[in-house]
């Protein structure tokens, strides 16, 4: 079977998966945007309208573009890593603004980032319903419930923990917190999810879906953001 065309992706065809208005066209899931040259091979796509297709533009610049200023510590084109995001900060001196203006000094004079929520929200959502019409061929158009965003390091091991097994699998044979076993373990996390995982490009994106615990998709952006939209 070709996993790249399946039989129930009939049953996703014929509207729009993040609107639910005409399939005029097909939207990439994940965004290119949000990968680096060259793009994997046989990148899901899903079908959109031609004004959600536009729509999300802006703001997924934006979130790949706040992603790596986070990581390094800087809102200029020649302050960050990505080539793509680079590119974008010197085409629009608009949006460096913006970003310098959501730099903050935190009590301990490390540097943190006020983001603009509602936009970072405005993706991640568009990607879960993306990624859970492709993966389950399950239109989502209802809102979910509000989705949990942070940053991996902000995170309790145990958050860590459930987040990465959400499912239970492993769970019972943790090694105790904080013991040799369980750093490596947390390094193999990061270097080699686990399988109930996704990634579309090491490092820089992957996802997972369920249906364990109602219907929920999580997301990590370049093993920085994580996300978890759920639909009860
Ligand atoms: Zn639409």
């Amino acid at each position: 079977m070709d996993p790249r065309k399946l039989f129930v992706d009939e049953r996703q065809s014929g509207y729009c998966v993040f609107c639910g208005g005409a399939p005029e066209s097909q939207d990439h899931c994940p965004s290119k945007v949000l990968l680096d040259e060259p793009l994997p091979p046989d990148l899901p796509v899903v079908d959109a309208c031609a004004e959600c297709n536009n729509s999300f533009s802006l703001d997924e610049q934006y979130l790949a573009c706040l992603i790596e200023c986070a990581l390094c510590g800087s809102a200029t084109p020649d302050g960050v890593s990505r080539p793509k995001v680079r590119r974008i900060l010197t085409e629009c001196p608009a949006l460096v603004v913006q970003l310098n203006e959501s730099k903050r000094m935190d009590n301990s004079g490390n540097v943190v980032w006020q983001p603009d929520i509602g936009r970072v929200q405005n993706i991640l959502l568009k990607l879960a319903r993306g990624h859970i019409a492709h993966e389950l061929s399950l239109p989502k158009l209802e809102r979910p419930d509000k989705p949990a965003i942070l940053p991996l390091i902000a995170m309790s091991d145990q958050q860590r923990s459930e987040f990465e097994s959400p499912n239970g699998g492993d769970t019972a044979l943790w090694p105790e917190i904080g013991s040799r076993a369980f750093i490596r373990a947390a390094k193999q996390w990061s270097e080699s999810p686990s399988s109930a995982w996704t990634v579309i490009q090491p490092g820089r994106y992957r996802y997972m879906v369920s249906q364990s615990d109602g219907d929920f998709v999580q997301i990590v952006l370049s093993e920085y953001l994580a996300c978890r939209v759920s639909w009860y």
